[in-house]
This record gives C-alpha cells, sequence and structure tokens, in this order.
C-alpha cells in the first residue's frame, strides 16, 4: 500500500520549500505534504539576493540589505539610490535550517531519496524514488541539478550565467557596508559580458563575485585568477582570508519551460521557467509563483494559475540574450547606458516585469539603437518574435 500525500514535492531546493512554506501558512495548512530530496541541505551551497520594495516571508532570515547600489564602469561611477526598494541577501544555510525547522513543525515530512519517476494515473500521481513508491493528489517537480543547460533548437538562445564567488575576511576592514556593488565592469571583457559583484556583509567581510554571462563556461582557473586580479587591483587586498567559496550555472535561456509534466503534475523553480532569462534572478519570482499557486489551489482546487507576464517581457529578454549572444563585448556599453540613462527603480520595473508599456518604451528609448534594431530583425527573421 503506497502512503498518500495531498502534495509531493520532487526536489527540495529553494522553490519545493517556499512553495511548502506558503502552503503551511495558508488555509492548506494541515494537508499532508512530502518533500523528496538526496541532499539534507546542510551546506550554505548559495546566496540568494533580490530586490523588493515590499515586506516577503523570508524577511526574517534576511543577513544583510543595502538601499544604495554602486555601479562601476571605466570610466564613471553611479551611486543607485534604491527607495522604496532594497536590496536583500538570504544565505542559503539559514533559509535550508529556518525552512525545514518550520516545515517540520508543521508536520510536513521530508524524505532523503533521489526521485526517478513521476507516473501520472486517473485521479492521482505516483513518484518513485529509490524504489519505493508514494501517491500524491498534486506533485510539484523542481528536480534540478545546477550543471550547464544547452539545447540545439535555433529558434532560442542558450546563454549561462556562471560566476565564482569568495566570502573573504581582511584584517584592515576594508568595506563600507553601507552599500553593496551590483556591477563593476573594470574586469577585463574579451568578448563576453563580465563583471564582478561585491556584497560587505561587515567592515572586515565580503562576498565578492566573478560573473560571465555567455554561451560556454571558461577554464576553472580563468575563474580564480580573474577573482583575484580584481580583490588585489581593485580592492586593493594582497592579504586576505577565503572563509567560503561558490560556484554555479544558472540557465540564461528564452526557450519556454513547461509548466505541465501531467494533469496534475507542476514544474516549480528552475525546471518551471521561473529563472528571468534576461538577468538570471529567480528568488523572489519563485516567492510570487509560490503565493498564486497557493491562492489558486484554494480557490480552484487546482495549483495551475493564470499569471501570465506580458509577452512584450518575453521579447525583451531574447533581444537582450540575443546581444549578449552574438555580441558579448556590447555588454558593457549596453549595460552602462541602461543604468546611466534610467532610475534604477525602471530598471527593476522592467525586470519585474510590472512597469507600463509607457514605462518600458521609456526605458528602451533610452538604449544605443542599432543593437536593439539589429537584434529584433534577427528575431523577426528566425521567427523568434
Ligand atoms: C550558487 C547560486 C546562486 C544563486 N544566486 C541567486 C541570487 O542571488 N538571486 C536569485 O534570485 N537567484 C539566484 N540563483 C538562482 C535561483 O534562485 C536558485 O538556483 C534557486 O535555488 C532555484 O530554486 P529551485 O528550487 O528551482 O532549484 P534548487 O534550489 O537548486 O533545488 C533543486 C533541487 O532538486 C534536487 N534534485 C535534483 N535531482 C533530484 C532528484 N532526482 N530527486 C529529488 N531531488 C532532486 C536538488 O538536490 C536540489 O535540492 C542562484 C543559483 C545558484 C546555483
Amino acid at each position: 500500500m503506497q502512503q498518500r500525500y495531498d502534495y509531493i514535492l520532487a526536489g527540495g531546493g529553494a522553490a519545493a520549500r517556499s512553495l511548502a512554506y506558503q502552503m503551511i501558512s495558508s488555509p492548506l495548512s494541515g494537508r499532508r505534504i512530502l518533500i523528496i530530496d538526496p541532499d539534507p541541505k546542510l551546506n550554505n551551497d548559495r546566496t540568494w539576493c533580490f530586490w523588493s520594495a515590499d515586506p516577503t516571508p523570508f524577511d526574517p532570515i534576511v543577513h544583510r540589505r543595502w538601499s544604495v547600489l554602486d555601479f562601476v564602469a571605466e570610466d564613471f561611477v553611479l551611486q543607485l539610490d534604491l527607495a522604496p526598494y532594497d536590496y536583500r541577501v538570504i544565505r542559503g544555510i539559514d533559509f535550508y535550517n529556518h525552512t525545514t525547522r518550520t516545515l517540520k513543525a508543521a508536520g510536513v515530512h521530508f524524505l532523503q531519496r533521489r526521485v526517478d519517476t513521476i507516473e501520472q494515473h486517473t485521479d492521482h500521481t505516483v513518484v518513485t524514488a529509490d524504489g519505493e513508491a508514494y501517491a500524491g493528489d498534486w506533485v510539484f517537480d523542481s528536480r534540478w541539478d545546477a550543471v550547464p543547460y544547452r539545447r540545439d533548437n535555433p529558434r532560442y538562445h542558450y546563454l549561462q550565467q556562471h560566476f565564482l564567488g569568495w566570502v573573504i575576511r581582511a584584517d584592515e576592514a576594508p568595506f563600507d557596508t553601507t552599500r553593496a556593488t551590483l556591477f563593476d565592469l573594470r574586469t577585463p571583457q574579451d568578448g563576453m559580458f563580465r563583471f564582478v559583484y561585491t556584497l560587505p556583509f561587515s567592515a572586515s567581510e565580503a562576498m565578492v563575485e566573478y560573473t560571465v554571462f555567455s554561451a560556454n563556461l571558461l577554464p576553472p582557473q580563468e575563474y580564480r585568477q580573474a577573482l583575484s586580479t580584481y580583490i588585489e587591483s581593485h580592492l586593493g587586498l594582497n592579504d586576505y582570508r577565503i572563509l567560503e567559496e561558490e560556484s554555479c550555472v544558472i540557465p540564461m535561456t528564452d526557450e519556454p519551460f513547461p509548466r505541465a509534466a501531467g494533469e496534475r503534475v507542476m514544474c516549480i523553480g528552475t525546471r518551471g521557467g521561473r529563472v528571468k532569462a534576461s538577468s538570471g534572478y529567480a528568488f523572489l519570482r519563485i516567492q510570487h509563483d509560490s503565493a498564486a499557486i497557493v491562492r489558486s489551489l484554494i480557490e480552484s482546487g487546482s495549483p495551475f494559475h493564470g499569471r501570465r507576464p506580458a509577452p512584450r517581457y518575453h521579447t525583451f529578454d531574447s533581444l537582450l540574450l540575443q546581444i549578449l549572444y552574438r555580441h558579448g563585448d556590447l555588454g558593457a556599453r549596453v549595460f552602462s547606458n541602461l543604468f546611466r540613462r534610467n532610475p534604477v527603480q525602471r530598471i527593476f520595473r522592467l525586470l519585474d516585469e510590472d512597469g507600463s508599456l509607457g514605462d518600458n518604451i521609456a526605458l528602451m528609448s533610452t538604449v544605443q539603437w542599432w543593437p536593439f534594431v539589429k537584434a529584433w530583425l534577427k528575431l523577426r527573421l528566425t521567427h523568434r518574435v
């Protein structure tokens, strides 16, 4: 006899835990929920950042927040005053510990196994994990391994956001904790869009990340070399300790990810297309999606909500991906122009897919037009828009 659950979450990372967390904080609390993931989540394997003007469910575990960000180019520095937004950071380990504790206390079951198959039956779904079967009314599939995601469909662009980040400590307390650096473009571009991102956690401790948006990854040594060169030449540090390291590959693609993998199987998180194609940000989008799923379950009994961004946002993503894919060398100029000619709030609204059409047009009118027109024509010719 299979064990029966209302909701089975295949994969237990950010998306699954966020969804379960919002379920137990809603009228769905008390439903039988199972989370299956082979990873017990005992390591600080990632750091999530996002901007928001509103409270979010995980504000109690926000590690740091800043209301000013720097944008640093070769020939200018911008101080971006974010109000009414702020930029927040959540450490992976804090999120895992907090959600494990809260979800377990609410009766959510955790199973440390690898899901092999998900099979749809007439009125329920069977999930097999390491040979054991579990039945669920609804299954949410977020299984994802952070490996490069490349397909060969010529209709779409397949970029990756890849980076190496170090949490470093320096005795001389060189960091200004009142501001983080969103982009520092003072690193050789060599045909790809590359930048360094710095989050000062304290006067003596910061996370510094060397990030690249490109189709292919770099040899491992190149990230280390670029990061240590940056720390030495631009942060002026020769003597520091590396406390933690994180690296990743995040898909940046305009290929749609299917939401339904069966009548009663919904894909969520990265697998469900929640990563913003042109920025790689996903954490806050996952929170909004979780809230919409819970609302839909309560109102209609089905998790498939109709919340869709206006189609123009997909076109904006494709345009930017096309430029970065074909002309990575233009990336620094495109981002510099965007940030120099627009209030940061307008850029956030475009990336959050919630600006008005007029607001989005105002932003597009500030970009250097010819790379975007060329990219648009290319998309038209290949029937991508
Ligand atoms: C290092 C890193 C830093 C990031 N930083 C940011 C950031 O600052 N801001 C932001 O908005 N986004 C960021 N992202 C992007 C995105 O928010 C994260 O990837 C987020 O964790 C996505 O949630 P998810 O649930 O889709 O995937 P994950 O959190 O990766 O969860 C997927 C889970 O599936 C499990 N799994 C895989 N195979 C199986 C299987 N067969 N059976 C069961 N379980 C399985 C894995 O063990 C994993 O726990 C970052 C990503 C990474 C990798």
